[in-house]
């Protein structure tokens, strides 16, 4: 689990969630952060964020992950959420379609105000729900492809696929800033 906030760190990432209202970004957050789930999370107003620190080879990396907690509700996110950011899970719901048609505006918002160098991770999430599933497995795949972005199905519910999202994004993040240090 999640160590200790104040343990030294070799590097601080900041990393973003986004993706349409209600397709699970709190509780993806919270089950990576804290192994929570909440089942009638509501949601609150203003940015928030959560931290993990995560080992990678022998280095400490403290991962700032911050939520848009609702403000996508009212197309309210500014560009001081995505400044600094290298990295992002664009979240969709695989049992509405809507929020996956979503997917090309919310990559152009992040092309717009984000970093040129973002990695991004295409997450399509409650796939407990599969009797419910109105995305195919493929279709995500293959925009993810066509996007050139990293793509992982998962379940904040039955914290299925949950930490291998994160890990993805911040081990890229990792590989790409090490190079870039060198
Ligand atoms: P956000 O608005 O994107 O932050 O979404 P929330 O995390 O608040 O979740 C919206 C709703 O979807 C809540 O009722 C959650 O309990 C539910 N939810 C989130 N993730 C999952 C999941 O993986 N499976 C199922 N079945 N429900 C989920």
């Amino acid at each position: 689990m999640a160590d200790s906030f104040d343990e030294e760190c070799d590097y601080l990432f900041k990393a973003v969630l986004i993706g349409d209202s209600a397709v699970g970004k709190s509780n993806l957050l919270s089950r990576f952060a804290r192994d929570e789930f909440h089942l009638d999370s509501k949601p609150t107003i203003g940015v928030e964020f959560a931290y993990r620190n995560v080992k990678v080879g022998d280095k400490l990396i403290k991962a700032q992950i911050w939520d848009t907690a609702g403000q996508e509700r009212f197309r309210a996110i500014t560009s001081s959420y995505y400044r600094g950011a290298l990295g992002a899970l664009l979240v969709y719901d695989i049992t509405r379609s809507p929020t996956f048609n979503s997917v090309k505006k919310w990559l152009t918002e992040l092309r717009d105000f984000g970093n040129p160098d973002m990695v991004v991770v295409l997450v399509g999430n409650k796939s407990d729900l599969g009797h419910s599933r109105e995305v195919d497995l493929e279709q995500g795949k293959s925009l993810a492809e066509a996007e050139n972005l990293c793509f992982m199905e998962t379940s904040a519910l039955q914290n299925l696929n949950v930490e291998e999202a994160f890990l993805e994004m911040i081990n890229r993040i990792h590989k790409i800033t090490s190079q870039k240090v060198l």
